[in-house]
């Protein structure tokens, strides 16, 4: 069984309400041996007037003092784990690395959530950020920033979501074919795997494509590549999806032949078996 969710959200971040006492709880009931806390941070993220609480900075003092709190609380029960999920984009990448050794995270996990720093051109969330592309293209330009990111900074462990972009396509019957991307792909994971960074299962794919992120041939890629380092993540922002879809990730796994998952502490790999 696995037994640790690296990737959950609380209060701390713009888009939950969970209290980081009670994802500690469900983690204890659900029979988890660790709970990671990885609440988002994009820096000098575009804040829209609509929504001007959707900003994603994280209070990192006020995080750490509640964190080093509950850690000491529950110590015989759970250990607690203090990561962050950094958004990066082109523009932040060359600051991710201070920030990272800034506090004392045991994980950090980068993602892509915008291209550049405008929603409207950058999100591929919204339909604007298609205009002018094929949505092979606008893919591909995803992809394209994050082997930039990986290249412009060591300022996280394991690579979030890889293909999150296919999460939000305007057409919904548009194809996702792998093909079509995976000489970016291969890019991709050779530069994380030379870089010694990991990547993620993120089980919120589920729900909204069907399967968990990355597509099974990324993940089948980055192991005949030499890839070892894969992390297993909800990405809940609730605490009933902790943990949710871990049997399909475990079968995943199993069925390309890893006989192990990763967790990390004080930012190092450490595996776990399956
Ligand atoms: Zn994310
Ligand atoms: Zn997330």
């Amino acid at each position: 069984m696995i037994t640790a969710d690296l990737h959950v959200h609380s209060s701390f971040s713009s888009d939950s309400n969970e209290s980081p006492v009670s994802i500690i709880e469900e983690c204890i009931k659900k029979g988890f041996s660790y709970v990671y806390f990885t609440d988002h941070h994009d820096m000098d993220f575009p804040v829209s007037p609509e929504n001007p609480d959707m900003d994603f900075q994280l209070d990192f003092d006020s995080y750490i003092k509640t964190l080093t709190k509950l850690k000491e609380e529950y110590r015989d029960k759970i250990e607690v784990l203090f990561g962050v999920e950094q958004g990066i984009c082109p523009d932040v990448a060359p600051r991710i690395s201070e920030l990272s050794n800034s506090y004392p995270f045991d994980f950090i996990i980068g993602s892509s959530h915008l291209t550049c720093l405008s929603v409207t051109k950058g999100d591929p969330y919204y339909p604007t950020y298609y205009e002018g592309m094929t949505f092979v293209e606008a893919y591909r330009k995803y992809f394209e920033s994050e082997v930039t990111n990986v290249r412009t900074t060591d300022g996280f462990d394991v690579y979030g979501h890889l293909d999150y972009a296919v999460r939000y396509c305007p057409d919904q019957s548009f194809v996702y074919n792998f093909d079509d991307y995976r000489d970016i792909f291969e890019v991709l994971l050779k530069e994380l795997i030379s870089r010694g960074k990991g990547i993620e299962i993120n089980t919120a794919g589920i729900t909204k494509i069907g399967y968990p992120h990355p597509h099974i041939e990324a993940l089948k890629l980055y192991k005949e590549l030499g890839g070892e380092i894969i992390t297993i993540g909800s990405d809940a922002h609730v605490k009933e999806n902790i943990g949710y879809g871990f049997d399909k990730a475990e079968d995943i796994l199993k069925s390309l032949g890893y006989n192990y998952y990763t967790i990390f502490k004080n930012r190092k790999p450490e595996f776990l078996p399956l």
